[in-house]
């Protein structure tokens, strides 16, 4: 079930307005135009809504939005988030001129940020300088190496991107751009978990990653509708075992050096901190998005027309941000979970998830389970003793980091008893098996390739 249907934008608008102190706003200057055709993209199809339009924000609008946005903002900060389709199809003009009305219409003291989401493809010198001089974070999408990268990350002739990305990542090291790296999780990469991170890590060498599950609808809309998913989708089960696969490396060795989003998450929350992102926090509805044209939405996942708010050139953003209809799409993520989620051990991190992915049924037969519960279920609950630890670290003011030195004296000890135990001993990894069906099946193996 979605969180809520909206049915018009002066029915949604109407009644108390309690805008929160800050919001989020995903823009999307040019629409869902984007020079790839990336075989999961939820938002190629979004291009379906403005029939005959030339998906450019115009310079009068820009202002507009952006006037209304620093405005809306009760923080000393404000984000201004670029994404699509591709934003950078607008030319770079677009973002300078962008940068010259957030000077203008800022507040004496107050700091603004810009942060755009792109494919890399078209980024050159000049694009990369100017990101350096006006400091944005960059966040560049790239699903691994080539192989798993170009699966499905294809242009429109269906030729390969990954050669492009990597000149792109390039460009921002040079340059001395802030960058991460989204990597969306799906049926090529999620069974390549050391693979794809140590990748990142070695080749691309970026420190922040994030790593996106793809559940894509099967239905001929495009919107959240329907319980089919298509086949190039992660599954909840890969998608658990893609997070600690990389988690088990990274426990190891690189602890405050490379930052993955959903084990900072983990980590805040499991140290009594609120998760900090909004599919794992308790309820959402302020992180929307705008199209081209002023048209504002309850999320950049429900762009479509059941979730508009209204359009900017005829209501103020604060009002249909603080609409009574907003603020029920956000408290809804809490008020429909259901009672298998209430009682679940690791609620207080996942809180059911996204709700755009709450369309399968509980085990006793309720609706709106996440499709990804599992996965959430298994990592969430792996990762606990080493969260102990990190969060007992930070208590007593030492660094999370400490974990490494844990891991490493745990793995050796675990090695000695591996090397002691004898084939029908309980295997000493904890599984409940014999060690000869468990970790002693590599020992058997290497013994077996031995004697040839
Ligand atoms: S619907 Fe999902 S992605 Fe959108 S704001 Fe809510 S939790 Fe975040
Ligand atoms: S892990 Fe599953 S049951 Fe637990 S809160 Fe998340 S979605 Fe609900």
């Amino acid at each position: 079930m979605p969180p809520v249907t909206l049915q018009s934008p002066s029915k949604l608008t109407s009644g108390v307005i309690a805008p929160p102190p800050a919001f989020h706003i995903m823009l999307k200057p040019r629409g869902a135009i984007c020079n790839l055709d990336c075989h999961y993209c939820y938002f190629l199809s979004k291009e379906a809504m403005y029939p005959g339009s030339k998906f450019r924000m115009d310079e009068a609008l820009l202002e507009e939005y952006t006037k209304q946005y620093i405005a809306g903002q009760r923080v000393p900060e404000v984000t201004f988030a670029w994404q699509g389709g591709e934003p950078t199809l607008m030319g770079l003009e677009f973002f300078q001129k962008s940068v010259e009305f957030q000077q203008k219409h800022k507040r004496p003291g107050m700091r603004v940020e810009n942060a755009l989401q792109t494919n890399g493809t078209l980024l050159d010198d000049d694009w990369a300088a100017f990101f350096a001089q006006n400091d944005f974070l960059i966040g560049l999408s790239m699903d691994g190496p080539q192989h798993l990268h170009d699966a499905y990350r294809v242009d429109k002739g269906g030729a390969p991107t990954w050669e492009k990305v990597m000149r792109a990542a390039r460009l921002l090291h040079k340059h001395g751009v802030r960058f991460n790296i989204l990597t969306t999780v799906h049926a090529a990469n999620a069974p390549h978990p050391v693979e794809v991170y140590r990748f990142l890590r070695d080749e691309v060498k970026t420190e922040f990653m994030q790593f996106i599950p793809i559940v894509e609808r099967d239905n001929e809309t495009g919107y959240q509708e329907g319980d089919d998913v298509k086949e190039r989708s992660v599954t909840a089960e890969q998608y658990g075992q893609f997070l600690i696969g990389i988690f088990e490396e990274w426990v190891r060795r690189d602890v405050g050096k490379v930052y993955v989003q959903i084990f900072d998450v983990a980590l805040a929350a499991y140290s009594g901190n609120r998760p900090g992102l909004c599919i794992f926090e308790e309820t959402c509805g302020s992180a929307l998005a705008m199209e081209h044209n002023g048209d504002l939405f309850s999320c950049d996942h429900y762009v479509e027309p059941n979730y508009l708010l209204g359009n900017i050139q005829e209501i103020p953003l604060i009002e249909m941000v603080g609409s009574p209809g907003q603020r029920k799409f956000g408290t809804d993520k809490r008020d429909t979970l259901p009672q298998y989620c209430l009682d679940c051990e690791v609620k207080f991190v996942c809180n059911g998830g996204c709700p755009k992915n709450r369309f399968i049924e509980t085990p006793d037969g309720q609706p709106g389970l996440n499709y990804l519960c599992a996965g959430y279920r298994a990592f969430f609950n792996h990762v606990r003793p080493h969260m102990n630890f990190m969060t007992n670290e930070l208590h007593n003011r030492r660094a999370p980091a400490n974990i490494m030195g844990f891991m490493a004296q745990q793995d050796k000890r675990v090695q000695e008893l591996f090397s002691r135990a004898n084939r029908n001993d309980p295997c000493p990894c904890g599984s409940g098996r014999k060690f000869k069906q468990c970790h002693g099946q590599a020992r058997q193996a290497s013994s077996r390739s031995g004697r040839k």
